[in-house]
C-alpha cells in the first residue's frame, strides 16, 4: 500500500488497492443524479453489492432498476448498508441526513461523500463511532461513467475525516478502485483540501472562469459585427480541441501544434486578459471559500428558493451563445447527446 510518491502528494494505483475490502461491504448510494448513477453502475460492474436509495415515486427509480440495480427507499438502503454514499445535492444533504440516514447508522458503519462541503463547513456532524470518508471524482458524473465503460477512469481524491474502525483509509481507497479511479490515480488528500480546491477550481477556472472567458470572447466579436456562428466556432467549439491537446500532451505540445503566429499571440494577449486584477479576484474567491463566507452565501440562496441561482441560470440559457450553439450542434451528424 505504498502508492507512488510524487512531489507533494501520494498517488495510488490499482496495485495499491484492496478490492476485497469494498466487495465485502453492503453499499447504499443515496441519490441517482450525475454522480449517483455513475457510482452505482461502476460499483455494480466492479462486483460490489450496491443498492440505490431514492424517494418513493422518484422518476429515477425505474431508470435505475432497468440498469439492473437494486432500488429501495433511502431509509431502507441506509438500514441495510455498511457504507452509505451521500449523492444528493450538497444543499439537501443535511436534511436528507437528518431525516433518512442518521437513525440507521450503526457503530462501525462508513458515511461517505463525493465532496467535502457538509463535513468541512460543519453542516453535517457524524457520530464518533462511524467512519467518515470521501471518494471525490475529479470530473463530471457522466464522464465518471463513460470512462469506466471505456476501460479508463476519472482520477479521484480519497480522504478520511474520521477513522472509527482503523481501516477507513483502506475502505476509501477500495471504493475509489471500484469507481475506476485507480486506473488513472487516486490522490490522498484531506477534507479541507478537497473542499477548498474543488470550489476554487470550479469557480475561478473550470466553470466560472471558462464560461465568462468564452462569453466575453463571443460578445467582443459579435458586438464588433462578426457573425455569431463564426464567433461560436472560434471562441467555443475550438476550445475543446485546444484543451484536448493540453490534456493529452501538455501546453508545450498544444503550442507545437498551433502556428507560431498563434503562439506569439498567446504570450502577448493572454496576460492582458488574465491580468493582475483577475489574479486579485482569484485571491478574493479563495479567501471567501476558506473563511466559509461563500458556503454561507450559497446555503442562504438555497434557503431563499435558489433565487440568485435560478436568475443566473435563466440569463445564460437565453444568451446568444447558447441559442447559436444549439443550432450549430443540432447540425453535427456525429454529436452524441450528453444525456444519452
Ligand atoms: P445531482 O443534482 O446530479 O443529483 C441529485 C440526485 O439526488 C437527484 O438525481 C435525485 O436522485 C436526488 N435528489 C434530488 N432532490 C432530492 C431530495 N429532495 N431528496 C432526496 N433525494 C433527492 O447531484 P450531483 O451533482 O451528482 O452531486 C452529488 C454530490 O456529488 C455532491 O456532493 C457534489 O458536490 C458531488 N460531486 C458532483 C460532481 C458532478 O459531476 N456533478 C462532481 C464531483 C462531486
Ligand atoms: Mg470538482
Ligand atoms: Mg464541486
Amino acid at each position: 500500500m505504498k502508492g507512488s510518491k510524487t512531489m507533494a502528494v501520494t498517488i495510488y494505483y490499482e496495485q495499491d488497492c484492496k478490492p476485497e475490502v469494498i466487495k465485502g461491504m453492503k453499499v447504499a448510494i443515496i441519490g441517482y443524479g450525475s454522480q449517483g448513477h455513475a457510482h452505482a453502475l461502476n460499483l455494480m460492474d466492479s462486483g460490489v453489492d450496491v443498492r440505490v436509495g431514492l424517494r418513493e415515486g422518484s422518476k429515477s427509480w425505474p431508470i435505475a432498476e432497468e440498469k439492473g440495480l437494486k432500488v429501495t427507499t433511502m431509509d431502507q438502503a441506509a438500514e441495510e448498508a455498511d457504507l452509505i454514499m451521500m449523492l444528493v445535492p450538497d444543499e439537501l444533504q443535511p436534511q436528507v441526513y437528518e431525516e433518512h440516514i442518521k437513525d440507521h447508522l450503526k457503530s462501525g458503519n462508513t458515511l461517505a461523500f463525493a465532496h467535502g462541503f457538509n463535513i468541512h463547513y460543519g453542516y453535517i456532524k457524524a457520530p464518533e463511532d462511524v467512519n467518515v470518508i470521501m471518494a471525490a471524482p475529479k470530473g463530471p458524473g457522466h464522464i465518471v461513467r463513460r470512462q469506466y465503460t471505456e476501460g479508463s477512469g476519472v482520477p479521484d481524491l480519497a480522504c478520511v475525516a474520521q477513522d472509527a474502525t482503523g481501516n477507513a483509509w483502506d475502505i476509501a481507497l477500495a471504493y475509489c478502485w471500484a469507481l475506476g479511479g485507480a486506473r488513472s490515480g487516486i490522490i490522498k488528500a484531506t477534507f479541507a483540501q478537497e473542499t477548498e480546491e474543488d470550489l476554487f477550481g470550479e469557480q475561478a477556472v473550470l466553470c466560472g472562469g471558462l464560461v465568462e472567458l468564452v462569453k466575453a470572447g463571443f460578445e467582443t466579436l459579435t458586438e464588433a459585427g462578426y457573425p455569431a456562428e463564426l464567433a461560436y466556432f472560434e471562441c467555443y467549439h475550438e476550445m475543446k480541441m485546444i484543451v484536448d491537446l493540453m490534456y493529452e500532451s501538455g501546453i508545450h505540445f498544444m503550442n507545437y501544434s498551433i502556428s507560431n503566429t498563434a503562439e506569439y499571440g498567446e504570450y502577448y494577449a493572454g496576460p492582458m486578459v488574465i491580468n493582475e486584477q483577475s489574479r486579485e479576484a482569484m485571491k478574493v474567491i479563495l479567501k471567501r471559500i476558506q473563511d466559509g463566507s461563500f458556503a454561507q452565501e450559497f446555503v442562504d440562496d438555497c434557503k431563499n428558493g435558489h433565487k440568485k441561482l435560478l436568475e443566473e441560470r435563466e440569463k445564460i440559457n437565453n444568451h446568444p451563445i447558447e441559442t447559436t450553439g444549439a443550432q450549430i450542434r443540432g447540425m453535427f451528424s456525429w454529436l452524441k447527446k450528453a444525456e444519452d
